[in-house]
């Protein structure tokens, strides 16, 4: 069984981001990148499947700049076996990103496609749901457990009000959540090895994938700045203030 594992090079989470003076973005020069969080719970995961002998091979995948190859030998060093670069220059949407692992998911056909449930960048919490859709994949977005057996996968998640667990015939499309697991720390020894594992690089044409943006960015402004907060002398005073000073913003 082939597991299918899309990791994104995003702007590394300790990193306090600037938005650029002409608020056309976010000003990523010389900010550490590192793999998108979520994602490395995702390459985790599909690795202690194959360490469990449930599955075969790891193939990672990212898309976008040549240094999205740094992330694929992140990946290969928790024990991924296999990665692909598909190389674009051009900004990546959700869509195009889920269009291109649809067709990864045709060449390669993966038992069970593992994504982040979200990127940090752009928050979309799109890309899985997308390519369950454009596969027709069965989806259970959120993990916080997965068993896979007997050609299902068994996926608990949390909702409003509760745990929900559903089954998924494979081939299925997971999403991660941060409860499933918590990602080893990478070796030397295993970066090293990661230097020799095969990567493979494609365009999104190769593909037969047209990447053009759907969606234009009209501005984007730095968070207003918190004002500074009051020390209240006693609970009566808090009440007051929640009373007729405190306003939902
Ligand atoms: P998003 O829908 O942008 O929040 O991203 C959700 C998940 O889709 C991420 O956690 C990744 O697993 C995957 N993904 C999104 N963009 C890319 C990309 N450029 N390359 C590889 N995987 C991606």
């Amino acid at each position: 069984m082939k597991i299918l594992v899309a990791v994104k090079r995003v702007v590394d989470y300790n990193v306090k981001v600037r938005v650029k003076s002409d608020g056309s973005g976010v000003d990523i020069s010389d900010v550490k990148m590192s793999m998108n969080p979520f994602d490395e719970i995702a390459v985790e995961e599909a690795v202690r499947l194959r360490e469990a002998g449930i599955a075969t091979e790891v193939l990672v995948v990212s898309c976008g700049v040549a240094q999205c190859q740094e992330t694929l030998r992140t990946a290969m060093a928790i024990g991924a076996d296999r990665a692909i670069l598909i190389e674009s220059a051009d900004e990546l949407q959700p869509l195009a990103v889920a269009k291109i692992l649809k067709a990864l998911v045709d060449r390669e056909q993966p038992s069970l496609v593992i994504l982040g449930k979200q990127a940090i960048d752009d928050d979309s919490n799109q890309t899985g749901q997308m390519l369950a859709a454009l596969a027709g994949l069965p989806q259970a977005t959120f993990a916080s457990k997965v068993v896979v057996a007997d050609g299902k996968a068994t996926v608990s998640r949390e909702v409003d009000g509760g745990a929900e667990t559903l089954s998924l015939k494979l081939p299925a499309v997971v999403t991660t959540d941060l409860r499933l697991n918590e990602p080893r720390y990478v070796t030397l020894p295993n970066i090293m090895k990661a230097k020799k594992k095969p990567l493979g690089r494609l365009k999104p044409a190769d593909l037969g994938v047209d990447v053009t943006p759907r969606l234009k960015t009209l501005k984007v402004v730095e968070p207003r700045n918190r004002s500074a907060g009051v020390i209240v002398p006693d609970v009566k005073a808090l009440i007051e203030k929640l009373k007729n000073e405190a306003k939902v913003l």
